[in-house]
């Protein structure tokens, strides 16, 4: 079983970077981007050990997900990947977690199409020249949660970010600390700090940077799956 090998490959490396960084192992999360991957892909992950996955459209995560998470305790499906406005009552339904929360028109649409669910979400901060999607700067974002936070269907649970696609480490690096001051920041400001102690960062690329920088939720796609056809 390829998956679970690869999966094994990464919980050693996480070890590592965790034991060098003086973390905690517990404090992570491994989530598997299964995005362009089918469902037999995420059974076998599942046997691996892995609990909490993403994917980047709505429709083909709930479609493939369909099912998924009855009877598999702990099962966790969260939307990484762009949301459209005219998809929101399907994500809300089919999603335990929005991660793309990346504009202000979105969290009033994604409150009301929660129907009767508090829906876990984490709001999206553009901290890389390069990623188009996310919040950008400490006053958009703030405004963003002072708004979130009145919406009792929604839940804030943290922040993602991509950093930016480059082989320069230190770039990556700066990328991943904007998103963890942004955290310190946002626990200040709007307590309290369990509103915002998710911070999901790293991929398959950086995912060691992001243990040392504090992340807490890895999303790891290629890595773990093999190359996206
Ligand atoms: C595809 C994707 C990932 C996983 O990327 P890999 O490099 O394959 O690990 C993580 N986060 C987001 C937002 C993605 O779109």
């Amino acid at each position: 079983m390829l998956i679970a090998e690869n999966i094994a490959k990464i919980e050693e490396r996480i070890q590592k970077a965790c034991a060098v960084s003086g973390r905690k192992r517990e404090e992570i999360t491994l989530m598997g981007v299964s995005k362009f991957h089918p469902i037999e892909f995420v059974e076998e992950a599942w046997q691996g050990g892995i609990r909490c996955f993403g994917e980047s459209r709505v429709r083909e995560g709930a479609e493939k997900f369909e099912g998924f998470r009855e009877g598999r305790s702990g099962a966790e499906l969260h939307l990484i990947g762009t949301l459209q406005r005219n998809k929101a009552k399907t994500a809300a339904v089919a999603f335990d977690c929005i991660q793309s929360l990346d504009r202000e028109n979105l969290i009033g649409e994604l409150a009301k199409c929660a129907g009767g669910k508090v829906l876990p979400v984490l709001l999206e901060l553009h901290t890389g020249e390069e990623s188009k999607s996310g919040f950008v700067g400490l006053d958009e974002l703030f405004s963003a949660a002072e708004l979130a936070l009145g919406f009792s269907s929604l839940r804030p649970r943290g922040l993602m970010t991509m950093a930016p696609f480059t082989a320069d480490t230190e770039r990556i690096r700066a990328s991943f600390r904007l998103l963890a001051k942004a955290q310190k920041e946002l626990e200040r400001r709007f307590p309290p700090a369990e509103n915002w102690s998710c911070l999901s960062m790293g991929m398959s690329g950086d995912f060691e940077i992001a243990i040392q920088e504090g992340a807490t939720l890895l999303r790891i796609g290629s890595a773990i799956f093999g190359e996206r056809l």
